[in-house]
């Protein structure tokens, strides 16, 4: 059997993998010229590497670990130990553990409305929640709007869905902010370092999974060769790109919702991937690179939280190897597409300025790297895609369904984990699934 694989992210080298073992005489075309889509390594000194895409992972990722396991690659826990920075509202504040220096009970309230949203929701099948036509009608910015009333709530909550989903709340429905959160494991799982969705990383960084895949599927793997067209008859498929034709008897399409209804499938789509109000979620990435890691000796984690950008969060992502210290810098929702207007020099100034502010016993990084996802041609939705208002009541029902021959994968279509890199995995190994027996059947 022959498969085209459009995509050479986690989701798409993992089922190309899968197929490959079974037999299956595989080709796989990547847009860029490298493979990792939002996986992706930036060297923060010679030799060691910090993540510009994806870094985080927990227990419960289980087909991650897997594959981690089979390709050798290792992981290191996240360093929190120390004291958290935060900088919500006028001045700064350093103190022992995550929560923040706003009102308790507000919060707490915050999280019980989210918890109560998030039980509601049909992991499986959001579409299929009780009333799922309102919640994914509503905007998480409405429904904050209607349902907290404390100043803290309101000022927490953006920073909070910023930091798990890089969304803006008015870019997400409730329904989708909900399924979020309980495709992840929770919120406290999502949120939690120790223990939890950000317990460790990946020694060296997780683009190695895609480079390690991508060399066992040797020739196989064909880059900056973007898929523009699938058309279907009788007796196959023809995926094409600009440097030629492809014939296959199935393919997997696995790339991000909008990404993949850029592609002109013959006969057409009944129901196209995404909507214009599915977002592409937004994040940019900030390394401030130092000769080790300083806020160790002060007593910090290096972990802060601010209410104003650009940096509205920032971990230490020191590689183990201690070739440097690194604080990563989140810039996400509305503030990532300002930031990323910016010029380079205006950006790295007012990236430095805010971390002087933070960490204010710490001389200037010797390093500075911005890795602005907002840009990228081909992601188009990072972390993930965001559904908007609509979205899962029209496009969920057929994220997984075949289109005769063209199969779907990626992060977006996976009801567990979507949006993380378990997420793309489990995805890869069920179109792989889906496939093989459709080739044993026939
Ligand atoms: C800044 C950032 C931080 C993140 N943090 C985490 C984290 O800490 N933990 C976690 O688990 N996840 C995280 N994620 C999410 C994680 O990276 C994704 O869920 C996962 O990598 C998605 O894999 P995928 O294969 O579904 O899609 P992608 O990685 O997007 O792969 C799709 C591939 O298709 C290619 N492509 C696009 N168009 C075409 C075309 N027409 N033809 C051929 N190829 C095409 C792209 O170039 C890409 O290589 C983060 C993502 C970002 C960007």
């Amino acid at each position: 059997m022959r498969v085209v694989v459009a995509g050479a992210g986690l989701a798409g080298l993992t089922a190309a993998a899968d197929l490959a073992r079974a037999g299956a005489e595989v080709t796989v075309l990547e847009a860029r010229d490298r493979v990792g889509g939002r996986t992706r390594g930036v060297e923060v000194a010679p030799g060691s590497w910090a993540d510009a895409g994806a870094a985080y992972l927990g227990d419960r990722h289980t087909e991650l670990h897997a594959v981690l396991a089979r390709l050798g690659l290792k992981t290191t826990p996240t360093t929190m130990a120390g004291e958290s920075t935060f900088a919500l509202g006028n001045g700064r504040d350093t103190r022992p553990g995550r929560f923040p220096p706003l009102n308790a009970v507000a919060l707490g309230e915050l999280f019980d409305l989210l918890d109560e949203q998030t039980a509601a929701v049909r992991a499986e099948a959001p579409w299929l929640t009780a009333q799922a036509a309102a919640a994914d009608d509503l905007t998480a910015r409405e429904w904050a709007e209607r349902h907290l009333s404390h100043p803290d709530a309101k000022l927490f909550f953006p920073l909070f869905l910023g930091e798990m989903m890089a969304a803006d709340p008015a870019d997400v429905s409730v329904l989708h902010m909900a399924f979020y959160l309980r495709s992840g494991g929770g919120l406290r799982y999502l949120n939690a370092f120790e223990g939890g969705a950000q317990q460790d990383r990946v020694d060296g960084g997780a683009h190695q999974i895609c480079e390690q895949l991508a060399l066992r599927l040797g020739r196989r793997v064909r880059l900056s060769e973007p898929v523009r067209a699938i058309h279907q008859d009788a007796g196959g498929a023809s995926v094409r790109t600009d440097q030629g034709e492809f014939r296959c008897d199935a393919v997997v399409v696995a790339l991000p919702p909008r990404l993949a209804d850029g592609i002109d499938y013959r006969p057409g789509l009944p129901v196209s991937r995404s909507s214009d109000r599915t977002a592409p979620g937004c994040a940019v990435k900030v390394h401030l690179i130092y000769p080790e890691p300083l806020w160790r000796a002060y007593g910090l984690s290096g972990w802060s939280v601010s209410s104003r950008g650009p940096l509205l969060s920032t971990v230490d992502d020191s590689p183990a190897d201690g070739g440097a210290g690194v604080l990563t810098g989140f810039v996400t929702g509305r503030e990532a597409h300002r930031y990323a207007a910016l010029t380079a020099a205006e950006q790295r100034a007012e990236a430095l300025a805010q971390a002087a502010g933070l960490f204010p016993r710490l001389p200037p990084p010797t390093g500075f790297h911005v890795t602005d996802w907002v840009g990228e041609e081909y992601s188009r939705g990072c972390y993930a895609a965001l559904f908007g208002p609509g979205d899962w009541v029209r496009h969920g029902p057929h994220l997984t369904s075949a289109h005769q021959r063209v199969h779907w994968a990626g992060t977006e279509t996976s009801t567990e984990f979507f949006g993380l890199m378990e997420g793309a995995i489990r995805s890869g190994h069920r179109v792989a699934g889906e496939i093989l027996t459709i080739g044993r059947v026939a």
